[in-house]
């Protein structure tokens, strides 16, 4: 049989040719094109670890892991694409072996008269129809379910991407039953004609060859139209997102990188160019797919933040700005004009966002850096933003009007300071909620009481201990973080501290992860892990026995963060009680307080917090356990105050440890 490129002699090779190298050509022009607009960003922190990257970032692409790990009841769509790209990358093999090189130079009757041709039509054969029920399934979603997370999202460029998907894999069915028709491979070979391809081939029994020649040109120049449109639509992903997760950020998540305060000649973004090349790829990367905007907690509460609008509105500005950049036009602004001042203030950092983006897009830094350029050089701050500042910068802590040293939590429990005696195995670092705010004593007190009984020799800095500057640094203050950062490092080194316990997560995190850049590396564990490692080691005999519904919630700042799930619970099972809450784990939702907005106001009917006490409600539970100050306090308040006024106790997990043992000041 010729072959539909053959038939045509001299011409079939010149058309065939002709068009794929014009749509190569339109693709490579707009990686190209792209490319430089990506080199207007300024060069980040080099990757390491690029064997780990790279099988990695393999496994994403290609085994599709960034889709499966988020395959739930909740996120069929994951499968969806599952079969979607496999099929992809099954169609691509076809394609530049049996077209380009087959077809393309003349050898196709060589190449397809063998067993593996006949074997690799089986499994385009089986993958075309699985091809096609994704793109229907996806279409239906999209356009007749229509479910939150894709509202707004019904464009033309939604439709033409789904139409492509859903009839490349028909013209190719269609191609090659047309084919079979005619006698063409792998027809004669001893080997079972593809299925689905020798059941549609009866319907071209006449008129074969007109058919295939027909399709095989139809299904070509379809392949060859979506190739020129990758760049220019949210095909582009496919190009981009293995990079973007090569260069993704690696464990320990959400650590914000330092700015060098001597030679900065400016801080954080406030132009499109101030953003590093990944954080230029991100806005590549983005498949639209809605993720982020369903997890984000400031955008479920009402917000005007939504991470996947931030997203889109900055990559639409770098399209529309770039060309102009190239040549030397002025970089326009992007705070106001880009993305709202409002929803840059919006964000708890809780990291929701990055941990369900399938293609490690990571939100979070771009906002923290628009902060930083609010916070040291636009000096456009909201008052209360402006007020914890001042509040840090003062006091070095940042609770306004309270009454509390830092060691008036400890009265009567015998508890050394540093100054006292230098002879301790580890340092209790208080934190500022825990030694300044009422309700959170009562938590320091808990874990300072579990620590005497189980004979650990703690002590604490005192009136020498500072804030550990987390507000500071995600209300992008970042000189006044490096100079409280500093100063504690000083303090700590001073005292020769090497083991750290601390009850906040937030202070564990900025400890282990954001003092190392200044110098200051400490072991540092939470206080969860600490009190499940003295019950796993004996040295905490609590009797499991506990008649209460307990609900943990795990905060952010411990769980996205750190990975750190296993800890509490293990202590709220020695203690007996423990029950789960829909949203847990990594998908737990945020408590609001993070990012500096423990110290924030919020219109009452847009609290983060209300919405999780609400969940916390539906779940019929006595008491939630938390294992945050800030948790504590933004669901106590919650639970205590408007729609949700509810008798739930809120308790950290070493109060709850604490009356179990019979420690608790109560007792
Ligand atoms: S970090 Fe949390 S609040 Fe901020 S954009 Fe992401 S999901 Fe929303
Ligand atoms: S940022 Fe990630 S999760 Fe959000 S829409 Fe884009 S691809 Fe989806």
């Amino acid at each position: 049989m010729m072959s539909p490129v053959s038939e045509l002699g001299a011409a079939g090779y010149a058309i065939f040719w002709g068009v794929t190298l014009f749509a190569l050509g339109i693709f490579g022009f707009r990686v190209f094109q792209l490319w430089r607009y990506l080199s207007l960003g300024r060069k980040g922190a080099g990757a390491g670890h690029l064997a780990g990257r790279a099988l990695a970032a393999a496994g994403h692409f290609f085994g599709q892991w960034c889709q499966l790990k988020r395959f739930s009841p909740r996120d069929r769509a994951a499968l969806g694409h599952v079969f979607l790209a496999w099929g992809f990358f099954l169609f691509a093999l076809y394609y530049l072996l049996f077209v380009i090189i087959g077809e393309g130079f003349g050898i196709s009757t060589a190449i397809e008269n063998n067993s593996f041709y006949a074997y690799y039509s089986w499994v385009v054969d089986i993958a075309a129809p699985l091809v096609i029920i994704a793109a229907a399934w996806a279409m239906l979603r999209r356009y007749v379910v229509r479910p939150p997370r894709l509202k707004g999202q019904q464009t033309w460029e939604a439709m033409l991407i789904l139409v492509t998907v859903l009839v490349h894999p028909m013209t190719h069915l269609f191609k090659m039953a047309s084919g079979l028709a005619l006698g063409a491979p792998p027809v004669g070979l001893g080997i079972a004609l593809p299925p689905v391809s020798a059941w549609l081939s009866s319907f071209f029994a006449g008129g074969a060859a007109s058919w295939h020649s027909f399709f095989f040109w139809t299904h070509w120049g379809f392949i060859l139209f979506v190739l020129g449109i990758i760049g220019y639509t949210r095909y582009l992903h496919m190009v981009a997102a293995p990079f973007n997760i090569f260069l993704r950020e690696l464990p320990p998540k959400g650590v914000l990188s330092p700015i060098n305060l001597e030679s900065a000649g400016s801080f954080g973004a406030s132009r499109i160019t101030d953003f590093t090349r990944k954080q230029l790829l991100d806005l590549y990367a983005c498949v639209v797919c809605g993720r982020c905007q369903d997890a984000c907690p400031a955008y479920a509460s009402g917000k005007v933040l939504n991470p996947e609008a931030v997203v889109q509105n900055l990559k639409k500005h770098l399209l529309k700005v770039a060309p102009g950049l190239l040549k030397g036009n002025k970089t326009p602004p992007i705070i106001g004009e880009v993305v709202s001042e409002e929803a840059i203030w919006d964000c708890t950092t809780c990291l929701a966002c990055q941990e369900i983006c399938p293609l490690a897009v990571e939100p979070v830094p771009k906002l923290v850096d628009m902060r930083r350029h609010l916070a040291m050089e636009g000096g456009r701050l909201p008052e209360p933003v402006r007020g914890t500042l001042r509040s840090l910068e003062a006091r070095a802590h940042p609770y306004r009007g309270t009454a509390a040293t830092r060691t008036t939590w400890a009265e009567g429990l015998g508890v050394k300071t540093l100054s006292e005696s230098r002879d301790i195995d580890m340092l209790y670092w208080v934190g500022c909620s825990a030694a300044l705010d009422s309700r959170n004593i009562r938590v320091a007190r808990a874990l300072a009481r579990i620590m005497k009984a189980a004979g650990v020799n703690f002590g604490i800095l005192g009136d020498e201990e500072l804030c550990c500057g987390d507000p500071a640094r995600r209300l992008g203050d970042e000189y006044l973080f490096q100079t409280i950062c500093r100063r504690n490092i000083g303090v700590l080194q001073g005292y020769g501290v090497r083991s750290i316990v601390t009850a906040c997560p937030h202070c564990f995190h900025s400890l282990k992860h954001e003092y190392p850049p200044f110098g200051g590396n400490f072991e540092v564990v939470h206080h969860t892990q600490l009190m499940a490692g003295l019950i796993r080691g004996g040295r905490l005999k609590i009797s499991g026995a506990g008649a209460q519904r307990v609900a943990y919630h795990d905060a952010c700042y411990l769980g996205r963060y750190h990975g750190i799930y296993e800890a509490p619970r293990e202590v709220l099972r020695a203690c007996g009680m423990l029950v789960e809450l829909p949203r847990r784990r990594k998908n737990s939702f945020c408590c609001g307080g993070g990012g500096g907005h423990m110290w924030l106001e919020e219109a009452p009917e847009k609290r983060v917090s209300a919405r999780r006490a609400e969940e916390i409600v539906r779940a019929g539970v006595d008491t939630v356990a938390t294992a945050c100050p800030y948790c504590l306090t933004m669901l106590e308040e919650a639970l205590k105050t408007g729609a949700t006024e509810s008798p739930i106790k809120v308790m950290d997990v070493a109060e709850i440890a604490a009356a179990a043992l019979g420690v608790d000041d109560v007792t």
